[in-house]
């Protein structure tokens, strides 16, 4: 089908906000007469006036073409080929046009198609290439659709994207109901997209999300980890969790917080969640690094709060609660969403030294310096206070606290080897995978507290 070209004087994109290293790639592979495209989330944050992430470049230059184009390019990925050119830390991934359709279908539509085989012989549906049209037509929304191309800077429009951003509204291409259910992540990607955006729902996209939502729990749940982050620190995760909430997604994603919050909103549980979020924000927007673990302390720590207390009132020391409480609720949690079990553990940390970050108006909370976790714990109270206006000379106390990290200590991540988050992700996973000390759940240094 014949798309929709916006000549380069008819739209607001231009060149100048596109990155070096992207136009390189770009020019490089228009240079070696292949067809360039940029796709996808920086074609769609330009034409806002947003900045993007991150430029994804395509082409119909096959990934062997690419590397014989750039002497700084490795192949990657077994399902579907890629290209990663290299720039110093800069990576720009180019990818072929590919196509939605089985191999067998595009075997018997004649396209012309680059069968690639897993080692066990079995056609891989991804590893179709396909024509831009195509292309186009197996993204999720149509805002994310839309290709900017380098041959004569126009926009190009297969499936109504342009308009859609107009409208500033999320609408799922093709039949939304099949889009949700063959991938259902995409409900969650739906959600972040019109958070961050500030867009609304097309009406079909929105009612095929409130129906399916419950095929969220068939979803991979490292994909869901992976979209998990990226929704809660996309800048607006206090209007995620609102949507997520409204269209009976968060209760999927989070049975135990969704039980425990039930299903009215704005009760003081509800508020206290919306409350982290609006913190995540705001500690975002200020520039401050938001770790995954202090993110799930926060959002959670009202539950878990809560479910300490009834122990404590049965004379369990709060600290060891805390731990315990928060590394049952991630036990259960790691069914939907893979929560990796060095963020679970940081997690219980930061929650289980707070007793002890907050006694005495944070005097003995010396011994918690030397501790990878305390600026997160730290964090963690300044939360606290806002809430509550509770342990504000502690938290001034303990701001004046140098953090020095020993690796003695426990896990501090960038020292050494083993000491990475992911423990020797470079290395082979196996015999010679050791867990950090933090992860492999010794006792946690929550001091006698106010136990
Ligand atoms: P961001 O600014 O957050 O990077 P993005 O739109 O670039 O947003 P990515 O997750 O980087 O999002 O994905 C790049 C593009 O790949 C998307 O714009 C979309 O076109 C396509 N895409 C990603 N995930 C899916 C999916 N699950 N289904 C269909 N298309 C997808
Ligand atoms: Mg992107």
């Amino acid at each position: 089908m014949d798309p929709v070209v916006v000549p380069r004087e008819s739209h607001s994109l231009s060149r100048q906000n596109i990155s070096q290293e992207a136009l390189r790639v770009l020019y490089g592979l228009k240079e070696a007469g292949y067809v360039a495209y940029i796709a996808g989330g920086g074609v769609r944050d330009l034409l806002i006036g947003r900045k993007p992430k991150d430029f994804d470049v395509v082409t119909d230059a096959t990934p062997n073409e690419v590397r014989r184009v750039f002497r700084n390019c490795r192949l990657i990925g077994r399902r579907f080929r890629l290209a990663h050119v290299f720039f110093g830390q800069t990576i720009i991934e180019v990818a072929t046009f590919r196509s939605d359709q089985t191999p067998d279908e595009a075997d018997e539509a004649q396209n012309g198609v680059h069968h690639v085989t897993s080692d066990d012989g079995v056609i891989v549906r991804d590893n179709v290439f396909g024509t831009p049209d195509q292309d186009a037509r197996r993204r999720d929304f149509t805002v994310n659709a839309l290709f900017y191309n380098i041959r004569d800077y126009s926009v190009i429009d297969y499936v109504g994207g342009l308009a859609d951003l107009q409208a500033r509204v999320m609408r799922f291409i093709g039949d939304p109901v099949v889009r949700c259910v063959e991938d259902p992540v995409r409900m969650i990607r739906a959600v972040r997209f019109a958070a961050a955006l500030g867009f609304t729902f097309e009406p079909l996209t929105e009612q095929a999300i409130r129906a399916e939502s419950g095929k969220l729990a068939l979803a991979n749940r490292s994909r869901l980890y992976e979209e998990v982050q990226k929704l809660f620190f996309c800048g607006a995760a206090q209007r995620a969790y609102e949507l997520l909430r409204d269209f009976g997604l968060f209760e999927i994603l989070f049975p135990e917080m969704g039980s425990w919050l039930g299903p009215k909103s704005g009760t003081p549980p509800c508020r206290r969640i919306s409350e982290a979020l609006r913190q995540v924000d705001e500690w975002r927007q200020a520039g401050r690094d938001v770790s995954p673990a202090l993110l799930f302390a926060v959002m959670f720590g009202g539950m878990h709060e809560a479910r300490a207390g009834e122990m404590t009132a049965q004379g369990q020391h709060r600290g060891l609660a805390l731990h315990s409480v928060t590394l049952e609720h991630f036990g259960g949690l790691t069914d939907r969403v893979q929560v990796p079990k060095m963020v679970r553990y940081r997690s219980a940390e930061i929650l289980a030294s707070q007793p002890r970050l907050t006694a005495e108006g944070g005097k003995r909370a010396k011994p918690l310096t030397t501790r990878a976790f305390f600026p997160e714990a730290v964090a963690y109270l300044e939360f606290t206070v806002r809430l509550t206006g509770e342990h504000r000379e502690a938290l001034e106390y303990v701001r004046t606290l140098p953090w020095e990290p020993s690796p003695e200590h426990d896990f501090v991540p960038g020292r050494g080897r083993d000491r990475r988050p992911g423990g020797g992700r470079r290395g082979r996973r196996g015999k010679s995978f050791r867990a950090p000390r933090g992860e492999a759940g010794g006792t946690p240094d929550t001091g006698g507290g106010d136990a």
